[in-house]
């Protein structure tokens, strides 16, 4: 079995700008190279789970996301990050579907598809939708992204650089 360090994409890789669709509103966080090749080092595999109501909400397409997408594992390719997965869901929230977070239904997928150890893997949020869709399969290693610590939640951390000193093995 493999572990896991799952990321939501908006408000932890790169500023939160509302429905980020294009490369020049794609801004990475300070920080996020670095706490993610620590990760690497660690051996986890890097999984991207994001919620993409913008595409079921027409505000932008299944292909603008995907191009997006490209362009960020290239950048991060050039500093040697791998990311192994990005799982999104397009819905909007009426479509009552499986896979929008707070459900879990991409985290089943990932685990399925990567043969993931729950118990070893971590999730980083920004929201507690983020935290409550890793705890639906069981990921009790949740980091939440926040001034304030909300109910429920192992660590609570300001920056995505102090996760660092969670994550040490
Ligand atoms: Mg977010
Ligand atoms: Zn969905």
């Amino acid at each position: 079995m493999q572990k896991a360090v799952f990321l939501d994409r908006d408000g932890v890789i790169n500023v939160d700008k509302a429905y980020v669709s294009k490369i020049e509103d794609f801004e990475f966080y300070e920080g996020v190279f670095e706490a993610l090749r620590h990760f690497q080092s660690l051996g986890y595999l890097l999984i991207i789970v994001t919620n993409q109501s913008g595409i079921g909400r027409g505000y932008y397409s299944e292909e603008d996301f995907q191009k997006l997408t490209e362009w960020m594992k290239e950048t991060l390719l050039h500093v040697k990050i791998n990311i192994d997965a990005v799982y999104h869901c397009p819905h909007a929230p009426e479509a009552n579907c499986a896979c929008r977070k707070p459900k879990s239904g991409m985290f089943e997928e990932a685990i399925r598809a990567f043969d993931i150890d729950v118990k070893a893997s971590w999730m980083i949020g920004d929201k507690p939708s983020d935290m409550e869709a890793a705890q639906g399969v069981g990921i009790d290693n949740t980091i939440l992204l926040s001034q304030t610590c909300e109910g429920g939640v192992k660590y609570c951390v300001n920056l995505i650089l102090d996760t660092i000193n969670l994550i040490q093995h």
